[in-house]
């Protein structure tokens, strides 16, 4: 170990620094995109109820009005998903399978339904539909929380 090590690993230190903060610009943009993608479509809703209640108030329909609608908010969520995954992958995160919720890209289990984190390693069932409303709660697999030493 000599001083070229030392200014090797100093050079390692500030690279990773760097990266670091990049990083971290990039999330915190990211995250303003997000609540913007949020907002857009809070407002379409906030649209849609508006203007339904005026057309039914001028004795019209408004089933266009709810499938622009719909399809806006679609297209929206998509977009709003991307960047979340953006985000996740930039924040080092990764998600539950099993339950959705974000964890330390670092952990073995979910801290939220206690589930095994699956890593992208396994190939298999990547594709899983992401249905809704299925919620199983039949195996709660018991994790001892690993208390990390604090
Ligand atoms: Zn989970």
């Amino acid at each position: 170990m000599g001083f070229k090590d030392i200014g090797k690993n100093i050079g390692k230190g500030v690279k990773k620094a760097t990266d670091k903060l990049n990083n971290t610009v990039d999330v915190q943009k990211l995250k303003y995109k997000i609540s913007k993608k949020e907002e857009e479509i809070g407002e379409v809703y906030r649209l849609l109820g508006q203007n339904i209640v005026d057309a039914s108030l001028r004795g019209e329909t408004y089933d266009a009005l709810v499938a622009k609608a719909l399809e806006d908010v679609a297209l929206k969520r998509e977009e709003l998903a991307a960047l979340n995954r953006e985000r996740i992958e930039k924040e080092g995160k990764t998600i539950c399978t099993n339950c959705g919720s974000e964890n330390d890209g670092k952990a073995e289990f979910c801290s939220r339904c206690g589930a095994k984190i699956e890593r992208e390693e396994t190939p298999a069932e990547k594709e899983a539909d992401n249905e809704t409303g299925s919620a199983d709660p039949a195996d709660e697999t018991k994790t001892e929380e690993n208390g990390d030493g604090k």
